[in-house]
Formats: C-alpha cells, sequence, structure tokens
C-alpha cells in the first residue's frame, strides 16, 4: 500500500511528553510536525512539535540519541537553520527520523531515551517560530472547481469556467521573497485600481482578502529537463502547511489580464510554521474528488489509479475574524468559512505532475500552494470576494460590525486539522495575519 500505516499511527500509543496526550492538543505523537523556531537571539535550529513543546534535533544528535545508521542522514540534514537539508533526502530517511523520534517519545520508550530528550525540549511559547525553508520557488494554483466557479461567476456570469479548467491545473508563479511566517503584520498594499470606466487611481487597496489555502512543501526535486510521472509525484512531496494567500480584489480585477495576478498577491503570503508531513497524514488519505458526469478524463499524463483511489486528503480548514473592535470587547473570532482539501478538483500529486511536465525543475523546499479551498455550501467559502459576492453582500460580525473586505485592525487565522474514527485528531497549528494600515 502506498500510504503505509505502522505503528507511528497507532492512537492507544501516549507520550510521556503528557501535554501530547490531551485530547485538544495540536501536536500529539502521532503527528510530530518539524519546524524551524530560534530563542532569543540564539541561532534558528530545527524542532519537531510534540504537545506544547518543542524537540530540539540538534540538541537530540548531539546526545547520540539519533546516532544510528538509518536515522543519521536525517539527523545531519536536521544541524541546519532550515528543513531545506531534510527535504532533499526524499522520503525514507525522514520516515526513518519520525519512528525514532516515536520510539524515543512515547511512554514506553526506554528511561535512557527519555532523560535524554528531556534535556533538549522547549516550551513553544518561549520561541519565535520562523518560515520552515528557504524557498527558492513558490507557485499557486487554483484547484477548487468551487472557488473558479464561484469567482468566474463574478467576472462572467455566463461563462464562469472557462474551458480549459477541467483539463490543466491553472496557477500562477508567486513570490518566494514576501513570503512570511505567522503572525507577521500583513501592511495593506498600495496599486493601482480602476473604479468602473473611470481613469485608474493608485493608492491603498479598498478590497484586501484573504484566501484560505492548503501549502505543500517539495522535497526530493527534478532534474531540469526530466518530467515527475504521477507514480512518483507523492515521492516529491514532503508536507503541508496552512497558507494565506493575501489578495487585494481591486488590483488583482485590473491587472489581471492578459497574464495573471502580479502585485495583487505578491506583497505577502503567510506560512503556519509546522509541516506536517505526508506520513502523519497516511490515515487521512481518501479517493480523489469524483468529477461530474460529463467531465473529461484527465488526460495520461495526469491520470493513475492509485492516486486516483486515494490521491485525496481529508483536512479541514476554518477561516475565523477578529476585529479590533471584537478583540476590544473580548468577543470569539467569527467563522468566515470551513470547507475540506479533499474537494480540490486536482490532487497534490496532479498538481506537482503538472508542473514538472514540460521538465520544469522542482528543487527542495520549493512551495506550491492549492489555490483557495472552497466546497459547494455557502459555508465553505475561503475566501471575502465569494463570501459576500465580490462585496455587494457583506457579511454581518457579531460585534454588529459588516464587512466587505478586510478593514485595518482585522486578524484573519487559518487553521486545519484531520480526524477519522480510530485515529488520533492531528492539527496543522494556525495561520494567522493581522492587517495594519499604512505607516
Ligand atoms: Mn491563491
Amino acid at each position: 500500500m502506498r500510504f503505509a500505516l505502522d505503528e507511528t499511527h497507532d492512537c492507544l500509543t501516549q507520550s510521556w511528553a503528557e501535554s501530547a496526550n490531551d485530547a485538544e492538543s495540536d501536536f500529539p505523537l502521532q503527528n510530530l510536525p518539524f519546524g524551524v523556531f530560534r530563542r532569543g537571539n540564539e541561532a534558528a535550529r530545527v524542532g519537531v512539535a510534540i504537545g506544547d513543546l518543542i524537540v530540539d534535533l540538534a540538541g537530540l544528535y548531539q546526545s547520540g540519541l539519533l546516532d544510528d545508521a538509518e536515522v543519521r542522514p536525517a539527523a545531519e540534514a536536521c544541524l541546519s537553520d532550515s528543513l531545506n537539508g531534510l527535504m532533499a533526502l526524499g522520503t525514507a530517511p525522514r520516515r526513518a527520523m519520525r519512528r525514532r523520534l516515536f520510539t524515543i517519545l512515547r511512554a514506553e520508550a526506554t528511561s535512557n531515551d527519555r532523560e535524554t530528550a528531556r534535556r533538549h525540549l522547549l516550551a513553544q511559547n518561549e520561541v519565535e517560530m520562523l518560515l520552515p525553508a528557504r524557498v527558492g520557488d513558490y507557485t499557486d494554483f487554483y484547484a477548487s472547481i468551487f472557488h473558479a466557479t464561484n469567482v468566474g461567476k463574478l467576472f462572467r456570469p455566463d461563462n464562469p469556467l472557462l474551458p480549459n479548467y477541467k483539463y490543466i491545473p491553472i496557477g500562477y508563479h508567486g513570490r518566494a521573497s514576501s513570503l512570511v511566517p505567522s503572525g507577521t503584520k500583513i501592511v495593506r498594499p498600495s496599486g493601482q485600481r480602476r473604479v468602473g470606466e473611470a481613469e485608474p487611481t493608485f493608492g491603498p487597496s479598498r478590497s484586501l482578502d484573504y484566501e484560505m489555502e492548503l501549502g505543500f512543501f517539495v522535497s526530493a526535486g527534478n532534474r531540469l529537463g526530466e518530467p515527475i510521472l504521477m507514480g512518483d509525484a507523492e515521492e516529491h512531496i514532503f508536507g503541508v502547511c496552512i497558507l494565506n494567500d493575501w489578495s487585494a480584489r481591486d488590483v488583482q480585477a485590473w491587472e489581471y489580464q492578459p497574464l495573471g495576478p502580479l502585485l495583487a498577491k505578491n506583497f505577502s503570503t503567510s506560512l503556519s510554521p509546522w509541516v506536517v508531513t505526508m506520513e502523519a497524514l497516511a490515515p487521512f488519505r481518501v479517493a480523489a474528488f469524483t468529477r461530474a458526469e460529463g467531465d473529461p478524463a484527465p488526460l495520461t499524463y495526469l491520470l493513475d489509479a492509485k492516486d486516483n483511489a486515494q490521491g485525496g486528503v481529508d483536512i479541514w480548514l476554518e477561516a475565523r475574524i477578529a476585529t479590533a473592535v471584537m478583540r476590544e470587547r473580548g468577543v470569539e473570532p467569527a467563522l468566515l468559512g470551513r470547507s475540506n482539501v479533499r474537494d480540490l478538483y486536482w490532487t497534490l500529486a496532479q498538481m506537482i505532475t503538472h508542473h514538472a511536465s514540460n521538465g520544469c525543475n522542482l528543487r527542495a523546499g520549493d512551495l506550491l500552494g492549492s489555490g483557495t479551498v472552497s466546497g459547494a455550501e455557502k459555508s465553505a467559502r475561503g475566501c471575502l470576494l465569494e463570501l459576500t459576492s465580490g462585496g455587494k453582500e457583506p457579511i454581518l460580525l457579531p460585534s454588529g460590525e459588516q464587512r466587505r473586505f478586510l478593514e485595518d485592525g482585522d486578524e484573519v487565522t487559518i487553521e486545519g486539522y484531520c480526524q477519522r474514527v480510530g485515529f488520533r485528531h492531528i492539527r496543522l497549528g494556525r495561520c494567522s495575519g493581522i492587517v495594519i494600515g499604512q505607516q
């Protein structure tokens, strides 16, 4: 089986790190996501989350706990300030590291493992989380047919879905330099906007939006000129995070034709700091999205029986908003939308394969975005453009405020989680950002 389950998915195994056993914990023993952290002015280091703690992998390696032949390559790759080295090794070393960490952190660990590992734990709340990788290139797809249809309707009521949509995983090249970790303030961008038929003007965006997306990192890359076949595509994925593709809709509407978005989206893209590995996601794999009767089958290079049977991922995403007024009054953040990655029209493997199908080389640490994840229901819309029908139908918040688009002081938080009966629920953590006005 492709997404093999092993002892690391056993829901009954607990950790001696007590907070990981809390049913509400984002990071139980069965998750073990990788991230990059910094304590004070120290150098950035690679860690793994367990409950509300972080295992410092460099410390663990130096103490000798990761020093066996199978685990050493991954451990040495983690003596770094980014995950790129570990990503470049591909799946087998990562899997070996996961199994070793599971053994060290489980309640049944040897007392030597436990006592040694205890010396290399930090509290998550005493460190700063950084971007997990040095991202060379970032590409954002448009893989939700519900999002594409809803957005298409706003711009082209008679012809919402362009004829290429069901054949090509549509995407655009984003910008890596403005990727920021969760918690980074988002400065409202300026740009050219045009209202109606008037001459365009330049100024702060009046329709700033969020986009609720899944991000996924490339592990081992491919050589320039050598495509990635569908059967191999999953081997090129390291893991997933939450991505917010902040978007200035007024700028986008004016600039996007004929070459696609540019400044409307490249001012900031937020990422959650913990990368949940494909191994941790194994219990949550599902069939690919079922295409409607009459839809074309994917072209052969994007077609794979195994991917069709289990290339989907059952990950819930939820976006919430807290305005400045809501925070002042202590009002809980309000749910904007909840959707599931399994409803994407294209699988992660299809996006990887398509991207490399012309010989384009993907490199370890490259980031791909799914595009806004929306579902069939109105409650499953992944951005304000869809939720407010382009700003025409404002939403009402519990504070009595209305929103067409984001105002200064608004904080958007996206969370992600996986749940399945018989398995430990795991979470992706959170990706948040607060919009601030120009200084
Ligand atoms: Mn996007």
